[in-house]
């Protein structure tokens, strides 16, 4: 259980079958990326916790705690590294796919290793930065500054309140990422909040009308919202 400093970052890999995890390391670190195993899913979630590496590869099925429950768990504490789930069966993508648990993409088994470090690359490019990044953020025609706190419309200011400011920040720092209402609650209102889900949708409906027809928000159906990316 070694983790080497590599110049594309630490992966952590979360897979209790041997000779998957081995496939996983080596394709991984002919790509550059560090990498570090686990195959117990506490001790998966402790290392999570502990590397703060740049993007996690998790099984589901594993011993001790499934790939789904780490994620939630991750995510609960506000930990938004990406997470890819090697699933092993189809069933289970709807299920991780839904988002409501907030991966970031998936593998079916068997999978290609190439692909998986596509994968990789893929999600590490689209999260590329913190969320907290203070570079303005731009989506078709809506400009977002989180320094400065303002938002424009082609160049025209538009006044936004600090909760719809803070919502349209959120969803404009990962552009295509779905998040559930929950989420939002959680990661604008924080948890102390007593709001309802229904809080959610009326301040996205203020960001919409205020924005136009340059909204960048899209609804997906029984999910949540995401921004365009
Ligand atoms: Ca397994």
């Amino acid at each position: 259980m070694t983790a080497d400093a590599q110049p594309r970052g630490l992966v952590l890999v979360v897979e209790d079958e041997p000779a998957i995890a081995d496939l996983v390391r080596r394709y991984l670190s002919r790509d550059g990326f560090g990498v570090h195993l686990e195959r117990d899913g506490m001790a998966g979630l402790a290392a999570a916790r502990r590397l703060r590496p740049v993007a996690c590869v998790l099984d589901i099925a594993l011993p001790g705690l499934t790939g789904t429950e780490i994620c939630r768990r991750l995510r609960e504490a506000g930990d938004w590294t990406p997470v890819i789930f090697l699933t092993a069966r189809d069933d289970e993508v709807d299920r991780v796919v839904g988002l409501e648990l907030g991966a970031d993409d998936y593998v079916t088994k068997p999978f290609s290793p190439r692909e998986l470090v596509a994968r990789v690359r893929a999600v590490l490019r689209r999260t590329a930065g913190p969320p907290e990044v203070d570079r303005p953020r731009v989506v078709g025609r809506v400009t977002l500054d989180p320094v400065r706190r303002t938002v424009a419309v082609a160049g025209a200011p538009v006044q936004l309140t600090s909760t719809e400011f803070d919502l349209l920040a959120h969803l404009m720092a990962r552009p295509g990422r779905v998040f559930t209402r929950e989420e939002l609650l959680a990661a604008v209102w924080g948890y102390a909040a007593h709001a309802g889900t229904r809080t959610v949708d009326v301040h996205v409906a203020q960001v919409r009308a205020k924005l136009g027809a340059a909204s960048v928000i899209r609804t997906h159906r029984g999910v949540g919202y995401a921004a365009d990316g």
